[in-house]
């Protein structure tokens, strides 16, 4: 039994096939549609270039129960709640990704997850249109761009001192600033939002914005609600082990739902990547299977925004420096992070290559020279010491 249409739930059922797996499997997603891809989204699709992201047109061959329109609401040992009634299984998989975080008031807001979502908010997109999207994260900044390049008057609003500071740092994130001022998008930084009142939006400190649309991209919170009381331990999403096993034997979790232990990290992490709903899957899997695989990756996600491609890999949590590579004002430039003398991340803007040779630094744990990364004449993998 697999919960969540999704990447992460689809990919669990292929790669269950792959590895031969022949018996049952049934998928129990709550939206309607059949697995779809998500980053597109925000991007082409929002640019008017793509219709449908459906993943395959050939689910049948999967051979999998498909219960579409159908939510979970509740586990018990060995049986699944959804609001159409129960399900005994065997082995379970929770893929339910997540879902975005509302602001207060009493106004009309929309938000950019599903391709509903997508759909109707792209059909309001016209010359003119007052868009006020509330925050400057990743979909805020793609939508930004989309609906610029389809003549709207985009407002941003942000709380931050800088776009992207929560993912990438004050320092870094306030690099792509003026990326919004060149695309005639109004941002507005360090400005809280009180709420959405019908036309417009409440500032904190009394401003209003009136706004046509309002889209709110505060961030996402794991859609783990369903499965309080249900003896899954929870710690900001599903908690599971290396070996991605939730805390009740036989349930494993895959995606954005999922708080994985980091053995590289030592830590508990959860990314919302389309590379974890990607890649999860292949260990879930396996070790659904019998087999006990590590899911330990160097993180890696990637944003299209305002004409750029931005890639980063690597987490920096733990890191005490950074160090800008290139100018920021140029138009390939990018940021590595360091932990003593080791690169612990690396954000490549329109530099793929920078970061094919950061990831294997990474990956390979190599130390490094600050000074020679920090010069975009000196390959990336020549900043390796030694
Ligand atoms: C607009 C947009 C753009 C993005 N762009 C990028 C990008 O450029 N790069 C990148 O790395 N990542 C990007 N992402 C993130 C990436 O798409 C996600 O990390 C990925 O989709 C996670 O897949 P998932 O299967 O874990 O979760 P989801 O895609 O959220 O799928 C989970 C599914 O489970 C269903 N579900 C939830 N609760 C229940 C329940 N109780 N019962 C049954 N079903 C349930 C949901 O309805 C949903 O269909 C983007 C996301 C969005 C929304």
């Amino acid at each position: 039994m697999v919960v969540g249409g999704g990447l992460a739930g689809l990919r669990t059922v292929e790669e269950l096939r792959a590895r031969g797996y022949a018996g049952e499997v049934t998928l129990v997603g709550a939206e309607a549609r059949p697995p779809y891809d998500r980053p597109p989204l925000s991007k082409r699709l929002m640019a008017g270039e793509l219709d449908d992201t459906t993943l395959r047109d050939d689910l049948a061959e999967l051979g999998a129960r498909l219960r579409l329109g159908e939510t979970a609401t509740g586990l018990d040992s060995g049986l699944l709640r959804t609001d159409r009634g129960e399900h005994e299984f065997d082995r379970l998989v929770l893929a339910t990704g997540a879902e975005p975080v509302a602001l207060p008031g009493p106004g009309p807001q929309r938000f950019l997850r599903t391709l509903d979502d997508a759909l109707a908010l792209r059909a309001r997109l016209r010359p003119g249109l007052r868009l006020a999207i509330v925050g400057a994260g990743w979909i805020g900044a793609e939508l930004a761009t989309a609906a610029a390049a389809r003549g709207c008057r985009v407002t941003v609003l942000e709380a931050a001192a800088a776009p992207l500071a929560a993912a990438l740092g004050a320092e870094v994130g306030a690099q792509t600033a003026g990326w919004y001022e060149a695309a005639g998008v109004e941002l507005r930084l360090r400005q809280p939002v009180e709420s959405v009142q019908p036309g417009g939006l409440a500032l904190a400190g009394g401003g209003w914005l009136a706004a046509d649309e309002v889209v709110t991209a505060v961030g996402v919170r794991p859609a783990v609600g369903w499965l309080e009381g249900s003896g899954i331990a929870l710690d900001n999403g599903i908690a599971a082990d290396e070996h991605l096993r939730a805390s009740v034997p036989g349930v494993f979790a895959v995606g954005d739902c999922m708080a994985f232990w980091s053995r590289r990290y030592r830590r508990r992490l959860r990314f919302e990547h389309w590379d974890v709903a990607l890649r999860a899957p292949v260990v879930a899997a396996a070790n659904l299977r019998g087999a006990a695989d590590t899911y330990d990756p160097v993180p890696y996600f990637w944003s299209e925004q305002f004409g750029r491609m931005m890639q980063y890999v690597g987490f920096h949590g733990g890191a005490g420096q950074m160090v800008l590579r290139g100018d920021p004002a140029g138009p390939r430039w990018g940021a590595c992070w360091l932990a003593g003398d080791l690169l612990v991340a690396l954000l490549a803007v329109d530099s793929p290559r920078d970061l094919a040779q950061g990831r294997r630094l990474i990956e390979s744990g190599a130390a490094v020279d600050a000074a020679r990364l920090s010069d975009p004449g000196i390959p990336v993998r020549d900043a390796a010491l030694g």
